[in-house]
């Protein structure tokens, strides 16, 4: 486990293979994501790295249900604060009332999935206490927006906090050897390339993602790039939310 203070206020947490991010203000704590399963007592030993404790959680945003990222929501929502958020698309699938529909692998990616996520548990089910859609804006980071980015999977968000140019990508984006790429594991490549590209357009100064190093200063500019070659697979017209 380690914690590493990005910014003022933001916080990268690095739980074993897998990693989430904090927002600390004077008046609330958001954690982004929770790791896998078994999480908890690493996020517990960050907390308290910067002198907050478990209670002090105001807020769980999950990006996505995947077990990487949601693996550890349970447990997060056992200790009693912190109020659970993740898009109404993926609500069901984090409560465990709907079977969430895996990826649709490319040859490559099934090889490389098998590899990098040997071993990784299902997600323990776990009430979601606030649904969300795209454009809604929630109090932290001086308004944090909703960014829809259906691809990844159907309910996948990503955080803008345009008063800091932060974006927390969730794996629409990666980072791998040094390069911004589009996440990989989609459930619709094409849909997740659309949503890539709505990124871009937010012109962030930092990019926190999934997986890999987040980008500090200049994010917008390299999303971009990255954007522009992609280009050619774009759907008809973004879905929305
Ligand atoms: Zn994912
Ligand atoms: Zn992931």
């Amino acid at each position: 486990m380690s914690i590493v203070q990005l910014r003022p206020h933001l916080y990268r947490l690095t739980l074993g293979r897998y990693q989430a991010y904090l927002w600390r203000e004077d008046d609330s704590v958001t954690l982004i994501d929770t790791g896998e399963a078994g999480s908890g007592p690493g996020i517990v030993d960050a907390l308290q790295q910067i002198g907050l404790s478990r209670t002090d959680l105001d807020r769980l945003v999950l990006t996505h249900f995947h077990d990487d990222h949601a693996g550890s929501a349970a447990e997060v929502a056992s200790w009693g604060t912190a109020q659970i958020v993740a898009h109404a698309a993926d609500a069901p699938v984090i409560r465990g009332q709907a079977v969430g529909p895996p990826p649709n692998f490319t040859e490559a990616e099934r090889e490389l999935h098998a590899r990098v996520a040997a071993g990784l548990q299902p997600a323990p089910p776990v009430r979601v206490d606030h649904e969300v859609r795209d454009g809604e804006v929630l109090d932290f980071g001086g308004g944090a927006h909703v960014i829809s980015t259906p691809g990844h999977t159907d309910g996948s968000i990503a955080l803008h906090l345009p008063e800091h140019r932060v974006l927390i990508t969730g794996d629409i984006a990666a980072e791998h050897g040094g390069e911004v790429i589009l996440g990989v594991f989609n459930l619709d490549p094409a849909q997740a390339a659309a949503s890539f590209r709505r990124l871009a357009d937010l012109d962030a100064d930092i990019a926190c993602f999934g997986h890999g190093d987040p980008v500090i200063g200049g994010a917008g500019a390299g999303l971009l790039q990255v954007a522009e070659a992609l280009n050619g697979e774009q759907p008809e017209e973004f879905p929305g939310d």
